[in-house]
């Protein structure tokens, strides 16, 4: 059974870390997607609500019968190792993408032979949504609906206060407050 480890913040997942996880199912059998607890950007989203959230979304798209979901700390080819994955899969957008990914890639293939990354290309429809943008756009009120799941949405707005486009545009000025 091919089993790939999908790793990353998420946070939150976007509709681009789903179609990643749609078309890697295509060529594994099983995947993890594995958030990472501890990751060197300090993340909006706790451990647990960022796995729900991934839950989630994976069920509503029903892709829930051959992904778990899962958190981890520490090196990502252990995690892989652990769960008999032989195959780190990840989303390659940009040529920013390429330079760390390339680093990474490699640093991983040094310390585990045996685990191998898999790339896939951002979906064109995709290639411009970014967690960090989402969160961006989420907290001065924009419309995330294109850029993320309906579960991702909603966790954000809840971690924001519940602010909305509409909400913000319905706040008087500060002039008439
Ligand atoms: P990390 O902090 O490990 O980069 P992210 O959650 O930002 O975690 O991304 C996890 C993986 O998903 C990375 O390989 C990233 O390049 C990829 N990815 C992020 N956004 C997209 C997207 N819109 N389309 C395709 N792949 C993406």
């Amino acid at each position: 059974m091919k089993v790939a480890v999908y790793p990353g913040s998420f946070d939150p997942i976007t509709n681009g870390h789903l179609d990643i996880i749609a078309r890697a199912l295509e060529v594994f059998d099983r995947l993890v997607v594995a958030v990472l607890a501890n990751p060197r950007k300090a993340p909006l989203l706790g451990v647990e609500e960022r796995m729900d959230v991934i839950r989630r979304s994976i069920s509503d798209a029903g892709m829930g019968e051959r992904v778990s979901v899962d958190s981890f700390d520490g090196l990502t080819v252990a995690f892989a190792q652990a769960r008999s994955a032989r195959s780190i899969v990840r989303g390659l957008r940009a040529i920013s993408d390429f330079e760390t990914e390339l680093q990474l890639a490699h640093t991983n293939r040094r310390l585990a032979p045996g685990v191998d990354t898999v790339f896939f290309m951002a979906a064109v429809e995709h290639g411009y949504v970014s967690s960090s943008l989402v969160k961006e756009i989420a907290q001065f009120g924009g419309e995330i609906g294109e850029m993320v799941p309906p579960a991702a949405e909603a966790a954000l707005r809840r971690a924001l206060g519940g602010r909305s486009a509409a909400d913000v545009a319905e706040q008087p000025s500060p002039r008439v407050r």
